[in-house]
């Protein structure tokens, strides 16, 4: 393929990805997963220096009436202080979110995330964990209660590599112990991805979709998207 022919219009599609339009099924086909990072990267400089838009106008509730092309999916922790869709200056039509406390992988966000990315046409799947975890520290302090048992479950192997050789405190008190599961507990849901999904592992071995970690500051809304392996 001429890449001199080609570039042009994936730069309109590019710039037609980062305006206040939702995106149309010949757009999304052209974005490949680098394209998205970047978009999602701009989006949420965009976020960081107050620089948001409105995006869920009218206009744009009615242009997404007849189907929906989103970027990516991404998934987040339930945290009320990580508003996702602003966290990326995103809007109606952009992203799929799938939101669980601690964001575990299960069989269900596994399948909404084969939906997003085989049916939809989604180009990225991104892990988004966040500073400061509830979920987490629950997990390390071992909580019971309920059905949060069972999730907390999902998080404890995180929390036992992270314990390997770390020098200090392993308590839900020591922030920076915190940030160490954090970062596993990210590792350990992209690994889950791909070895639980045959469709998404493929898809990222042929390069149509890229499979990413990242970090969300609550001290200044910047997300920091993690080296893989
Ligand atoms: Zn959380």
């Amino acid at each position: 393929m001429a890449s001199c022919a080609g570039t042009p219009s994936v730069r309109t599609d590019l710039a037609q990805a980062k305006s206040n339009q939702v995106l149309t099924k010949k757009e999304q086909s052209k974005l490949t997963p680098d394209d998205v990072i970047g978009i999602l990267k701009q989006g949420n400089e965009e976020f960081v220096n107050n620089r948001l838009t409105s995006r869920n106008t009218p206009d744009r509730i009615k242009a997404a009436i007849n189907g929906q092309y989103p970027e990516a999916i991404i998934l987040s922790c339930i945290d009320s202080r990580v508003p996702v869709e602003d966290v990326f200056h995103r809007g109606i039509g952009d992203v799929f979110v799938a939101r669980v406390a601690g964001n575990i992988v299960n069989t269900d966000i596994l399948a909404s995330m084969e939906y997003a990315c085989k049916v939809a046409g989604s180009k990225v799947v991104v892990v988004l964990g966040h500073e400061s975890c509830g979920a987490l520290k629950s997990a390390i302090d071992d909580v019971k209660l309920g059905n949060i048992s069972e999730l907390l479950q999902k998080i404890t192997p995180a929390v036992h590599s992270s314990k390997t050789g770390f020098q200090g405190e392993t308590s839900s008190s020591n922030p920076i112990f915190v940030e160490k599961v954090s970062h596993s507990n990210i590792a350990l849901a992209m690994s889950e991805i791909r070895k639980n999904s045959p469709i998404l592992k493929e898809m990222e071995a042929r390069g149509e979709i890229k499979i990413v970690g990242a970090m969300y500051h609550l001290q200044n809304g910047k997300v920091d998207f993690l080296e893989d392996r």
